[in-house]
């Protein structure tokens, strides 16, 4: 087994990358949070059987165990849904030695954590991504959290888990567009940190894409090594590091919010966000343009998008930049590439290359 360690002091933790269907799943949940003797098992409509399967190992563990479903979608990071956990946890009854263990992608993960953060003022949480999405990005760093009718995640805390148990096998039964909107977020860490592991996922996209497990393993060891790095050194986005996870979000949550939430995934966004600033940082004479030529040309490997929709009206994606948390005073700032592997915070862009990246490639 593989295990990735975030090494944060007290709120340190094991990312486990297993292949062998949840053997030792049971007795490493015993070694981690010895003191559990009750567990609640929050999943969703589409993952239920995971779950199921989860929630037997805890029981032969000897956790008592119950399980909560939610309906699969954003739209459970909801307030509603928090209340209905609440509800099951005081019917289990939890205390504070109570395990919240979350089985699904990021929604599940930033519900469950949400409740987990907030039950009896914080409780252990095991977390039990099904998305690639989730296994290589939302089920580390401890972010965790719900929306609100006025702005997605505007409810959240830093919780960090107690462990992430990540079943390379759960992904077999994920969607095509799904996996590969995952892919997007797996580009980035080669882009923003790892010119090598770029490299790696341009000679192996067809085995990747396949999902052979050998390659799964490998991809997930590596993100979620890039992200703890970063995570250990600025758990709670205070020194500028985190948001350089941020590359391509600027303009992606630009097409998400224009697009519609739902008409992209979070990664297909991502992904036209990143050929976006990749361009922006040629277009500013950062980068050289085969860096964005080979981003262009992987992401489209992963079948993913690399520009905007060409109906998108340009002022109103300009729009929603503005009010993007890293602008200032109104002023657009980016984190751009100025070479494979390595990403800076840049304000004071020109509103004229802005739209000037907005256009697709020649
Ligand atoms: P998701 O949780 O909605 O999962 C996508 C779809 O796949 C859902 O329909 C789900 O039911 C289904 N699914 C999940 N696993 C499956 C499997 N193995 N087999 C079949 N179907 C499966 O979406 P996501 O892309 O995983 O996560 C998106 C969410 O993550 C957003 O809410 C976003 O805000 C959040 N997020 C959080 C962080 C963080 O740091 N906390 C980071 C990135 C994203």
């Amino acid at each position: 087994m593989h295990t990735v360690r975030v090494n944060l002091g007290p709120r340190s933790y094991d990312i486990c990358l297993s292949t062998a269907e949840m053997s030792g799943f049971g007795p490493f949940v015993r070694s981690t949070v010895p003191k559990a003797s009750t567990a609640l098992v929050i999943t969703d409509t589409n993952v239920q059987h995971h779950a199921t399967v989860v929630a037997q190992a805890l029981q032969q563990a000897g956790i008592r165990t119950g399980i909560a479903v939610a309906p699969a979608g954003e739209a459970s990071k909801s307030m509603i849904q928090t209340d209905a956990l609440y509800d099951q946890l005081a019917d289990l009854p939890a205390d504070r030695s109570t395990l919240v263990v979350a089985v699904g992608g990021g929604v599940i993960g930033d519900l469950a954590g949400f409740v987990a953060a907030t039950y009896n003022r914080g409780m252990p949480l095991l977390m039990v991504p099904t998305t690639l999405l989730a296994m290589v990005d939302s089920s580390v760093g401890g972010k965790v959290g719900i929306n609100h009718p006025k702005g997605k995640n505007l409810i959240g805390a830093f919780h960090q888990p107690a462990a992430v148990w990540v079943e390379t096998e759960f992904l077999q039964t994920l969607p095509d567009r799904e996996y590969r909107s995952g892919l997007a977020e797996v580009v980035k860490y080669g882009v923003i940190f790892d010119p090598d592991f770029f490299a790696f996922l341009e000679e192996q996209a067809s085995n990747i894409l396949t999902r052979w497990p050998d390659y799964i393993e490998h991809i997930v060891a590596r993100s979620c090594y890039l992200k703890a790095s970063v995570v250990e050194q600025d758990e709670r986005e205070e020194t500028g590091l985190r948001a350089m996870l941020n590359y391509g979000h600027t303009f992606g949550h630009a097409f998400e919010t224009i697009g519609g939430y739902g008409t992209w995934l979070h990664g297909e966004a991502v992904a036209a966000g990143m050929a976006c600033a990749s361009r922006l940082a040629e277009l500013r004479k950062l980068l050289p343009p085969h860096v964005t030529q080979r981003q262009v040309l992987l992401l489209e490997k992963f079948g993913l998008p690399t520009a905007p929709k060409p109906e998108w009206p340009v002022e109103q994606l300009l729009e929603v930049m503005r009010r993007d948390k890293k602008a200032q005073g109104g002023k657009l700032r980016f984190v751009l590439p100025t070479r494979l592997g390595h990403v800076e915070l840049m304000g004071d862009i020109p509103e004229r290359s802005v739209r000037e990246a907005l256009q697709p490639c020649p």
